[in-house]
């Protein structure tokens, strides 16, 4: 019996995407293995840290790598990193930051709520350009002495607004400041791993575990430079200073770990062929609705190759009602309303071995309940 219903919460069939609200991902066996192998023991965790990092380094092509406790939690040292440069005599000021260059620069383009992260740790964000665009010069006039870090965002969800990584990546080291990515939810493809930092110049980029990584919804990544990483290092945990609130647990390590081992040795094309099949099979069964247009989607909401399915019903006030039925029924489905308030999305990426049909029966089921 799981705890889930031992304590009577329903369990979600997830036709959504990688939410933290339901959970994230669901992890593979070898990753909930290597999880409890690791909890059997004691380890000095510097040490492992230190291995782990080497390990994920070469699995990535950068020079270093750290594991966080969450991509945000990857934001907040990546902000602290930059501030401190690891020197524990400006680390302890934080996240007060007094005296110390703490403004972090960022598109107006790219703010999203977990930029929060950040300002806990005591940046303060600086924000250039609107939501259509941005200009070289904002950047350029935002880099001041006070300036620690640039924060640049990737996915099309994030608009056209900002100035590409390698213009971002220009002008800020002409100055001397770094740039981090925020790259929570842009894997696939794997080659993004290396792609924002050892091609494209970035100091760091940082990725969630608990996503398409399908590690343990605690665990992030880290990628990047030696000098940021070993910055990053210093105001993490297992030192007992600010970021010590992060910390992610030695399982949580080794499933992530898991988790990239797998990530990386996957066959994404095959991968591709059994999503686009189970969106074709959906697209039939929902296309035979009175009322339904069913369409292959590409790419996604995060602007990822993940094919998934928009579902029409030409209805708002229909859409509202099946999308809201599904989420009630036992187990709860879960599926993603559109920004056109008469579509909503199915993605086969996030659900398990076998539920895609369940998920084409009970949608079929309330499409016809709410007709
Ligand atoms: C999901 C997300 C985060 C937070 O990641 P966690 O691993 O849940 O901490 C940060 N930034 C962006 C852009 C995200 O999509």
């Amino acid at each position: 019996m799981t705890i889930y219903d031992q304590l009577g919460v329903r369990r979600v069939l997830n036709a959504a995407g990688a939410l933290t609200a339901v959970g994230g991902g669901l992890l593979p066996d070898e990753v909930i293995d290597a999880m409890r192998d690791a909890g059997r023991s004691y380890v000095d965790m510097h040490e492992f840290h230190a291995a782990v990092g080497k390990h994920l380094a070469e699995l990535t092509h950068n020079e270093a790598a750290f594991v966080t406790s969450g991509c945000a939690a990857a934001v907040a040292l990546g902000t602290l990193a930059a501030i401190t440069e690891g020197d524990p005599r400006l680390i302890v000021k934080m996240p007060e930051g007094e005296g110390l260059r703490t403004e972090v620069v960022i598109h107006h383009a790219h703010r999203t709520p977990y930029d929060a992260a950040v300002r806990m740790a005591g940046g303060r964000l600086v924000q250039i350009g609107n939501s259509y665009q941005t200009f070289e010069w904002e950047l350029e006039a935002a880099i001041t002495p006070r300036t620690a870090l640039v924060l640049w965002l990737d996915g099309t969800d994030m608009g056209h607004g900002g100035l590409d990584l390698a213009t971002t990546v220009r002008i800020a080291h002409a100055r001397g400041v770094p740039v981090l990515v925020d790259a929570a939810a842009q894997l696939p493809p794997h080659t993004n791993l290396w792609r924002y930092t050892r091609d494209t110049g970035a100091d760091a980029a940082v990725f969630s575990g608990g996503k398409h990584l399908r590690g343990p919804q605690s665990s992030g990544l880290m990628v990047g430079t030696e000098a940021f990483i070993a910055a990053a290092r210093a105001n993490a945990s297992p030192y007992q200073r600010l970021a010590r609130a992060l910390k992610p647990g030695k399982e949580n390590i080794a499933g992530l770990v898991r988790a990239v081992e797998l990530f990386l040795a996957r066959d994404h094309g095959a991968v591709e062929q059994r999503w686009e099949a189970e969106v074709s099979e959906w697209a039939e069964g929902l296309t035979a609705v009175p009322g339904v247009v069913a369409r292959r989607s590409w790419p996604n909401e995060a602007g990822q190759a993940i094919p998934r399915l928009r579902v029409s019903v030409r209805d708002a006030g229909r859409r509202d009602a099946v999308v809201a039925a599904l989420w009630e029924r036992t187990p709860r489905v879960h599926v993603l309303r559109g920004s056109d308030p008469f579509d909503f999305y199915l993605t086969p990426e996030t659900l398990a071995e076998g539920e895609h049909g369940v998920v084409l029966e009970a949608v079929v089921s309330e499409l016809v309940a709410h007709a």
